[in-house]
């Protein structure tokens, strides 16, 4: 699906991905579960570009179905590889940048969804950091977004309004709203990223899952 001219969204089970034409390459907002890279190049390649061609991959955070598939795509492309210095860590490992605070049975469930969630570990991720700016859209400003992990980030386009949020905030009932408390590593952390992203008054929020959410400024739900 195209969002707008040059920016692509694809849906794939349990994660969504972005692709952003650069004109010198494709830039990739996060990279799917593990397993998920020849669905992706398959979805690239029907876009009408080489996935070869892919040049920057920009992490949000290493939760496994944000970082699964870096591997395969960096050995497929070359491409470079961006995220915060916690998440950047927490991918050389292989593991969560957190403690996961499931109890009861969403912690069942998660035990037994693990293997969709497995991470090779990949020890090359640049790290940046509030404000570093990173190629696709004209430019995509590096914003530090914590609260859903530690080291979240989520990438701003000035120049388009668009917004990547990735985990940072939920859209349910119309609303932009901070991410549901059960995957929220702290809230108040993640209320004052969501704070932060509403003062970027962006048009259009790109969310690790969920819709496209357009005329987006509108929508925030901030509680006092
Ligand atoms: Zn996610």
């Amino acid at each position: 699906m195209e969002i707008i001219p040059g920016l692509y969204r694809i849906v794939d089970f349990l994660s969504t991905v972005y692709v952003i034409d650069t004109q010198e390459g494709l830039t990739l907002i996060d990279a799917g579960i593990a397993g998920s890279h020849k669905r992706i190049m398959r979805a690239i390649a029907r876009l009408g570009y080489d996935p070869a061609q892919l040049r920057h991959i920009l992490i949000t955070h290493a939760d496994g179905d944000h970082v699964g598939g870096v591997v395969p795509l960096v050995a497929a492309s070359g491409a470079r590889v961006y995220a915060s210095a916690i998440e950047a860590q927490a991918l050389a490992r292989g593991q969560f940048s957190r403690p996961l605070r499931l109890r009861g049975l969403p912690r069942l469930l998660f035990w037994l969804a693990r293997p969709l969630y497995r991470v090779t570990p990949f020890h090359a991720a640049e790290v940046v950091r509030e404000g570093d700016i990173l190629p696709g859209l004209g430019g995509l400003q590096v914003v530090e977004t914590p609260g859903h992990t530690p080291g979240h980030l989520s990438f701003f386009a000035p120049a388009s309004g668009i917004l990547f949020a990735g985990d940072s905030m939920a859209y349910h009932n119309g609303k932009l709203r901070r991410p549901f408390a059960l995957v929220t590593w702290d809230e108040q952390l993640a209320l004052a990223s969501l704070r932060k992203q509403a003062a970027l008054q962006p048009q259009i929020v790109c969310l690790g899952h969920g819709p496209v959410v357009y005329d987006a400024f509108q929508k925030f739900s901030i509680p006092d």
